[in-house]
């Protein structure tokens, strides 16, 4: 929480120069590389935007000052143009942004940074001050300056036996807002620190950087896209709401089935949405780019989003440690899984050389038995089958209903006596 304090208080954006002090103090957390691209840098239509400070934005009139845009990093729509002038109530109106549902907060503007050429310019004003401004004429006093700058994107690439790679995304260009954003490079930053410390199948992606174009500019960069597998893009975590999971473009892709199996297991009344339905973050840069399936997690909606409300004191250490959890029973369960490859056909399973048969329920011979023992039971109906296909375990778990980490521990008794062959390189 210390260090999410102290890059609050930071000024970042897309291009902003305190993006690098925000990227040396998440360094110091968990070392990252930096890509480092130039102001004016244009990919697709995509171009990097400049530096944006704001040096003057009074709004005065009647005689008095009614408000100051330097006194709030938000209160000034972003990368807005500058300008003098006297303007009546009425065309004030146009260049003002407020939000009536959090009434005493800066909203957050930021569409000029994404279309530079529609840039105008506008005060980001908390909607209890603007209704009781009078109707007079204001003078404006508004001089921001853009100055070609860098655009910084953080990321880690953990090797581990496999290349291919699962991807943890998020984004770092909102100021002064915690859940959206931050939060969430919080929670990743520490993620990676616990794999990082752990054997691994698989080789893991952690990328931090502006929303969109930190993603475009760093896959533009990439030869060879086919490494990445699956994805994370994690957003507001740590609001006091449930976890919602957005599924990717395909809807049922290997990450899709970790991710709601897994978060389901810190959720059971998991709401899950369709692609697109409620986010546009970087996962649709990685659906386009690299056709690489993303899913988008999230607690998704709170009231304070986009507005300086989105500050630490919505932030809640128990939903950002329950989010961290699931992430980490991903990775898990990612790294255990496999897909079957050959088996036997039909063995007797209750050989005493095998000993591996589970009990179906039997009236007068066996007990009745539990779900979970029901349910082995009814699994070994088709096990062959299993070993002899394409699918995986936890295709298998999902199936039967049966907990992967039990069901794991069954087959593996096959794979000891050399009865099962699979392939752990599943992705
Ligand atoms: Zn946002």
């Amino acid at each position: 929480m210390e260090n999410l304090e102290r890059v609050l208080q930071l000024n970042i954006g897309v291009a902003q120069e305190d993006n690098g002090r925000m990227f040396d103090l998440l360094s110091e957390i968990f070392p990252l590389d930096i890509l480092s691209i130039p102001s004016g840098t244009e990919y697709n239509g995509w171009i990097v935007p400049d530096d944006w400070q704001v040096k003057r934005a009074s709004i005065s009139g009647s005689m008095r000052q009614f408000f100051d845009g330097t006194e709030h990093p938000l209160a000034v729509a972003q990368y807005s143009d500058s300008f003098h002038g006297t303007v009546n109530y009425r065309e004030l109106y146009e260049h003002v942004f407020t939000r009536p549902d959090v009434p005493s907060a800066y909203p957050y503007h930021s569409q000029w940074l994404y279309r530079p050429w529609e840039s105008n310019w506008g005060f980001c004003v908390p909607y209890n001050q603007y209704t009781a401004w009078p109707d007079c004429d204001y003078h404006i006093d508004l001089e921001t300056v853009k100055t070609p700058g860098h655009m910084k994107i953080g990321y880690s690439h953990i090797e581990g036996y496999y290349p291919e790679t699962i991807v943890f995304a998020a984004h770092t260009c909102h100021a002064c807002q915690a859940n959206d954003g931050l939060a969430a490079v919080f929670v990743l930053l520490e993620l990676f620190k616990w794999i990082t410390q752990r054997q691994r199948k698989y080789s893991y992606l952690l990328l931090l950087g502006p929303e969109h174009y930190g993603t475009i500019f760093y896959l533009k960069q990439q030869r060879d896209l086919s490494i990445y597998r699956g994805g994370v893009f994690l957003d507001m975590p740590g609001s006091d709401g449930p976890l919602y999971l957005q599924r990717s473009f395909e809807q049922n892709t290997a990450i899709d089935d970790i991710a709601e199996y897994t978060m389901r297991q810190v959720q059971p009344d998991l709401q899950i949405g369709p692609y697109a339905e409620t986010f546009g973050n970087d996962e649709t840069v990685w659906e386009n780019m690299a056709e690489m399936p993303m899913v988008a997690v999230s607690r998704w909606p709170y009231r304070e989003y986009h507005t300086s409300a989105d500050n630490l004191d919505i932030i809640i250490d128990a939903k950002m440690s329950e989010t961290l959890e699931a992430l980490k029973k991903m990775v898990l369960l990612i790294e255990k899984n496999f897909r079957f490859d050959s088996g036997p056909t039909y063995l007797s399973l209750s050989n005493p050389n095998y000993n591996l048969y589970r009990h179906h329920p039997v009236p007068g011979v066996v007990r009745p038995l539990c779900r979970s023992e029901r349910n082995m039971a009814r699994m070994q109906g088709s096990l062959f089958r299993w070993f002899n296909s394409d699918k995986t375990l936890l295709d298998m778990a999902r199936r039967w209903d049966i907990p992967f980490t039990t069901l794991h521990e069954y087959i593996k008794h096959f794979q000891d006596k050399s009865l099962l062959k699979v392939k752990e390189n599943w992705l």
